[in-house]
């Protein structure tokens, strides 16, 4: 399949004028998908595609009747509150749907007197999870997080033997996945600290927030059937931001021996728009493995994956404590870093959890893990910033942190950029700490 076709034009424009705006982060060559309502309403959750500053209602285009052939099946498969159908259809549906709104948003359709009844602002929207999400995947794709994190506690030998060879990962828990603004208590959890004798139960003490990306797997497989590398992006529907939030002090005293437990499972929160495989196709760039690095085995190998299978999506985290809100001070960058930097691809990740039979299902969510870069100011969390708490990091207004406090709002935005390409972005996904519930 060639990678980019007419709906990648960078000279494309829509009728909708502020998808025409530099900067805007839904320009007519994004087109994700989410499900909405009108914020505050009873309506039905329904499927919807960002254009601009809009929502292009999909339940009023298939009402609309401008839409036809294959993508009329692909737009059927988007009535009700989930994209779980959508997703189950594969890819040639979704591109063929991808199509069809292309040409109708363009500057010049003969449908956009039609379609403008469709639109409802995305300022007067809320959303829901834009699948059900069946299984979640939690991978550790950062070789830079692996090794910082791993450092902390084995100085001379931060990565175990196993990282080089392995997409690590660990099965997750969807249940307390949220959709962006979601409130969550501090978790309470059982810790023990060094120098006491016996743990105790309180609040978590090291709440920390992950940068990942999340992957939405569309079409699965059979069970017992693995996905060839070379066939894994075609089982990809698209991508969210996705912060993975962490008790820290929690995790320490009971991951071992089987991982990550109820550190892991209190809450997840990914952004409202998915950004399909399709439309970030102008940003793949050639995967790449460090000579003196073992070289993946067979089945995690191939001259496509080399040539086109890392993406290059910028990512940043943002903070807003609750005395920077009440000043009416914005939300202070924290980090930033780049997903072309993970030491796997998400095919390699496909591939992997399916060489054992595994089925993966429309709808299934993967974490690629925290997304940190190679410098120290490119770390996707907290732990790392704060070197395992040691170091406190200074705010604009004074503040200091070293993991997260009551009242703080954790913001996570990405982007595609680059010159001769349009802007692709991701939006943002935002959520905030309460306190624990009282014992
Ligand atoms: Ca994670």
């Amino acid at each position: 399949m060639e990678l980019l076709n007419e709906t990648h034009a960078p000279a494309l424009r829509s009728w909708v004028r502020s998808a025409n705006q530099s900067g805007c982060d839904f320009p007519i060559q994004n087109l994700p998908f989410g499900v909405f309502r009108r914020v505050g309403s009873e309506e039905a959750f329904r499927a919807g595609v960002a254009i601009g500053d809009q929502i292009l209602d999909l339940q009023q285009l298939q009402d609309s009747g401008v839409v036809a052939g294959e993508a009329a099946e692909a737009l059927a498969a988007c009535q009700g509150d989930t994209l779980n159908s959508l997703m189950a259809l594969g890819q040639p549906a979704w591109s063929a749907l991808r199509l069809a709104l292309s040409r109708a948003l363009r500057e010049g359709a003969a449908e956009a007197g039609q379609l403008q009844a469709c639109l409802l602002p995305q300022a007067d929207a809320e959303y829901k999870l834009p699948a059900t999400i069946g299984d979640y995947t939690d991978f550790y794709t950062s070789i830079h997080h692996a090794t910082r994190v791993g450092s902390l506690f084995r100085p001379d030998n931060p990565l175990l033997p196993n990282y080089k060879w392995v997409p690590i990962g660990y099965h997750g828990r969807s249940s307390s996945i949220g959709i962006s603004g979601q409130q969550f208590r501090r978790p309470l959890g059982q810790t023990k600290a060094p120098d006491a004798e016996v743990p105790s139960l309180g609040p978590c003490k090291r709440l920390d927030y992950e940068l990942e990306l999340g992957i939405y797997i569309g079409a699965g497989n059979e069970l017992g059937e693995p996905i060839a590398l070379d066939a894994a992006d075609n089982h990809v529907f698209g991508l969210c931001l996705f912060n993975d939030w962490s008790a820290r002090d929690i995790q320490a005293w009971e991951y071992q021996p089987l991982g990550p437990f109820l550190s892991k499972s209190f809450a997840s929160t990914v952004s409202p728009w998915v950004i399909t495989l399709e439309a970030l196709a102008p940003y793949r760039t050639a995967w790449q493995r460090d000579s003196a690095d073992p070289q993946p085995l067979s089945y995690l190998e191939s001259a496509q994956n080399r040539a086109s299978g890392a993406l290059d999506i910028q990512l940043e985290v943002l903070l807003q404590t609750a005395q920077m809100r009440e000043a009416g001070e914005p939300a202070c960058r924290l980090s930033a870093s780049n997903f072309r930097d993970s030491y796997w691809s998400i095919a390699q990740m496909v591939s992997h959890h399916s060489i054992n039979g595994c089925n993966l299902k429309p709808g299934d969510f993967f974490g690629s893990g925290t997304q940190s870069g190679p410098e120290q100011s490119e770390s996707g969390s907290l732990l790392e910033l704060s070197q395992g708490g040691k170091q406190p990091i200074t705010l604009p207004n004074g503040e200091t942190r070293t993991f997260l406090a009551d009242g703080d709002s954790v913001i996570l935005r990405g982007c595609c950029e680059k010159a001769g390409a349009p802007r692709i972005g991701f939006g943002e996904v935002v959520a905030t700490v309460l306190p624990a519930v009282e014992l």
